[in-house]
């Protein structure tokens, strides 16, 4: 059972609820997000449905949840959360296309990149500056250098930017820089990072780990959503299957999946699913049709020279036509772009 408390209830009306559920012998999970606080009861069903929650002052309602996660489910929030980020949006039927370099390798490769996408449409700029490297002798990133060339594309191109964290101890450091985190596919079930994100006041984008199903996706979402951070982001960047000729299968199934589970948007990485440029622009074009809320794509002024996934990045003209297409798709499906 959820208990959702009103938008103005007290500390004192929230003590009230935990002490009635500990007089009941059951737990209490409070998630204080900024427009309202909801308590998770642990515990006895029968014991805890059978109480007048909605009686108790401050209470605006009490949802019984089947689903090991409890936040993040629909029966929880029947309509879908919406972010806002400066300018943009994500969610609520506009269609968030997010573009970027993979790492951030200096100020000419980023800038270019960000000017280009920028007038192409992207409203959200994505710039790494720590990346989870398979070999620990490749390119690591840029560090809070790059932080300071992502936030300086922010001023100049006027979008905000998401970058990963990789680290717990890292979290403050991106969070003081970026508009919003990225929780990468190795990272899913790093539960002590996830609940460091669930701590800031930022959106977390969190991507699904490559070996993880939907529901263990989910629950990696309610670490975060738990601490008091609901602005959640998920983004399907492709699962390991037995098929090769893609770098990763894209599931684009979750995305419908998700959206009868969960009230969470979701994107898709058409770029780390597929890991091959040929293969960007049909699988972006997939996400607005499959209702995904955005898509977020590698670019690169020069891919050949990229420090990181170069075969998988558009050039800035690729890019182009790819937002031509999408804004004809947009209107043919009543969306915003
Ligand atoms: C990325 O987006 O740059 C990235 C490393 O993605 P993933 O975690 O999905 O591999
Ligand atoms: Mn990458």
């Amino acid at each position: 059972m959820i208990i959702v408390m009103k938008s103005w209830a007290e500390q004192e009306h929230i003590d009230k609820v935990v002490q009635r559920l500990a007089a009941i012998g059951c737990e209490a999970h409070i998630s204080v997000g900024q427009s309202r606080t909801v308590i998770g009861a642990i515990g006895d069903r029968e014991v805890i449905q059978q109480q007048p929650w909605r009686a108790m002052a401050g209470v605006e309602r009490a949802v019984p949840v089947e689903k090991p996660y409890k936040f993040v489910s629909r029966e929880f929030q029947p309509e879908d959360t919406v972010i806002k980020v400066g300018s943009a949006q994500i969610g609520g039927g506009v269609f968030a296309p997010m573009a970027g370099p993979c790492a951030v390798e200096s100020r000419d490769q980023l800038f270019r990149t960000a000017q280009a996408v920028r007038e192409a449409g992207a409203t959200i700029l994505r710039g790494d500056a720590f990346k989870p490297r398979t070999s620990p002798f490749s390119f690591q990133g840029l560090a809070e250098e790059g932080l300071q060339l992502l936030a300086e594309a922010r001023q100049e191109f006027d979008m905000p930017f998401v970058a990963e964290v990789l680290d717990p101890r890292e979290v403050e450091l991106v969070a003081s820089y970026a508009d919003i985190l990225r929780i990468g596919t190795r990272n899913m079930a790093n539960f002590a990072l996830l609940s460091e994100v669930g701590k800031v006041h930022k959106p977390v984008q969190l991507k699904r780990g490559f070996t993880a199903t939907i529901d263990e996706w989910l629950n990696a979402a309610e670490y975060i959503y738990k601490e008091g951070n609901h602005e959640v982001v998920l983004v399907e960047r492709g699962i390991r299957t037995f098929e090769t000729a893609t770098r990763n299968t894209l599931d684009i199934s979750a995305v419908p999946v998700i959206k009868h589970m969960s009230h969470l948007p979701v994107i898709i990485d058409p770029s780390h699913s597929s890991g091959r440029r040929h293969l960007v622009v049909p699988l972006a074009r997939a996400a607005i049709a499959v209702g995904a809320d955005g898509f977020i794509v590698d670019v690169h002024p020069a891919p050949e020279t990229a420090q990181v996934d170069g075969d998988q990045a558009l050039l800035p003209s690729e890019f182009e036509e790819l937002m031509d297409q999408m804004r004809n798709l947009a209107a043919a499906l009543d969306l915003t772009i």
